[in-house]
């Protein structure tokens, strides 16, 4: 394919500058829902062939995130793209100053498989509310769902304005090679140093969205069962493969096998079992052996025995983890959760601190002092206090890691912003020009001019 053609016409239809009409954007919005509305059968039918997604979890985590992204654009977007007043010096009056809201152009918005509409559509949404024109390439790995998303989009959609390409490395690699004028990128790290490599060739500015280890620390003083339903519910979800899951949980050594008891208890009541239609199965065989493998047989303490064929693996805690071991070097991205313990809090933070900042932090605590000194000494790019996963919902927090976790953010309004450029401008009348500034430079234009600007 021609991904330079594509993108000449994309880039002219920018140029004509429809999608800066704010009643355009919001016809395409509501086009974009209507047509995944109708056809949700069809979504439903694709990603549960990819990985047994059902559709509870399908509507849930996947659809009903887009809609309500849809809808807040639809009911915002004319207050997001609105000129802004901004103050104004004493050098500059009498005038005034304002900044546009400016879309950035034509986008290229790179998915993952994990969570393959949402985190495909949700930036196309965003981008399509601060009017850029959109390349959308969905991660190949779950294919069904990559083509059901191109034929619906494609079918549906005016390519010079919003297209989806499908495929794989090769694919990206040639799409990379052409200049854009915003990329946002959601995968791994590895691979978002790629991106990012190829966005700085053509000076392109990047989201990146990212994974990494994203801790759960419980303190002893918690409510030990809400804390290991929330848990249970949060790491299992999508068997795992959830780049927010808690990676790994340290818990204080006091409650820790009062804890154990009580995930296995939320495991045993859950709907994660291998035979069950709501339990997502991993997303191909390369990752089921990289799981297999990151399991050691002596600390298993739940689950830990996959099925291949079917490429399911139980809900698997291992207990008596250390940070030397095999489950604790990289992201683990599936459904293994190590247990740790710690006695002092200092020394659970300065563990986390040794690893990159995640892209998610779990604290469970009652005591706020613990609260504010695990919030104030981690970084990491979002999370919750007493919960997991759930910040993820909030339209009104940004969503985005940092250092390793990645770069940037969206959701809501944060979206919009991700995909605009601020342009500020001064602007002065003609009837008035005070002469300070200009020659002949003396004593007295000097002293005012000092109090001025200070
Ligand atoms: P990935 O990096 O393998 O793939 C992501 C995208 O990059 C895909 O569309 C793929 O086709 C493309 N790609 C893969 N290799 C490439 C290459 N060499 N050159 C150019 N493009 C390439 O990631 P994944 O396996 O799809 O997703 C898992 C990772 O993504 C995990 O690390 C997870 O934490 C992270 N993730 C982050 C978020 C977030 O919102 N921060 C969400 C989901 C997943």
């Amino acid at each position: 394919m021609n991904y330079q053609e594509i993108i000449n016409q994309q880039r002219a239809f920018f140029n004509t500058h429809t999608t800066k009409n704010i009643s355009f954007r919001i016809k395409e919005l509501k086009r974009l829902k209507d047509i995944l509305k109708k056809n949700e059968n069809q979504l439903y039918e694709s990603i549960y062939k990819d990985f047994k997604k059902s559709e509870f979890e399908t509507y849930t985590t996947e659809l009903s995130i887009i809609y309500h992204e849809i809808d807040l654009a639809i009911k915002k977007v004319k207050k997001w793209a609105r000129q802004k007043r901004a103050s104004i010096g004493l050098a500059n009056l009498p005038g005034k100053s304002y900044i546009i809201p400016e879309p950035y152009g034509t986008v290229l918005v790179i998915g993952a498989w994990n969570y393959p509409y949402q985190l495909s559509l949700c930036p196309a949404v965003a981008a399509i509310a601060a009017g850029c024109t959109v390349i959308l390439k969905p991660s190949e790995v779950p294919s069904r769902t990559s083509a059901t998303m191109a034929q619906l989009i494609n079918e549906n959609f005016d390519p010079n304005f919003f297209k989806v390409v499908e495929g794989g490395v090769q694919e990206t690699t040639d799409l990379l090679d052409v200049k854009f004028d915003k990329i946002f990128f959601t995968g791994s790290v590895p691979v978002g140093k790629i991106i990012y490599q190829a966005a700085a060739k053509h000076l392109t500015p990047v989201t990146l969205e990212l994974g990494g280890k994203s801790p759960a620390i419980i303190t002893k003083d918690v409510n030990v069962d809400m804390t290991a339903k929330r848990l249970v519910w949060a790491k299992f979800l999508n068997a795992g493969q959830t780049c927010i899951a808690p990676d790994y949980v340290m818990v204080q050594s006091g409650i820790k096998d009062k804890f154990l008891t009580a995930v296995k208890k939320y495991i045993d009541q859950s709907e994660y079992h291998v035979d069950n239609d709501n339990y997502t199965q991993i997303i191909n065989d390369k990752n089921f052996e990289r799981l297999i493998g990151m399991i050691e047989q002596d600390k298993i303490y739940l689950g830990g025995k996959g099925n291949k064929e079917e490429r399911v693996i139980p809900p698997t805690v291992m207990k008596n983890v250390d940070f030397s071991d095999k489950v604790m070097e990289d992201e683990i991205f599936g459904p293994i959760l190590p247990i740790l313990s710690f006695d002092t809090i200092e020394e659970a933070i300065q563990k986390v601190r040794q690893l990159s900042k995640p892209l998610s932090c779990y604290v469970f605590t009652k005591n706020s002092t613990i609260k504010k000194k695990i919030l104030t000494e981690i970084s990491f790019g979002g999370g919750a206090v007493n919960d997991a996963v759930m910040h993820f919902t909030e339209q009104t927090l940004p969503f985005g890691g940092v250092g390793d976790s990645g770069i940037g953010n969206y959701h809501g309004k944060y979206g919009f912003e991700t995909f605009s450029h601020y342009k500020s401008v001064l602007q002065k009348p003609f009837w008035i020009e005070p002469n300070l500034k200009y020659p002949p430079y003396s004593k007295t234009k000097f002293k005012w001019l000092k109090r001025i600007l200070g």
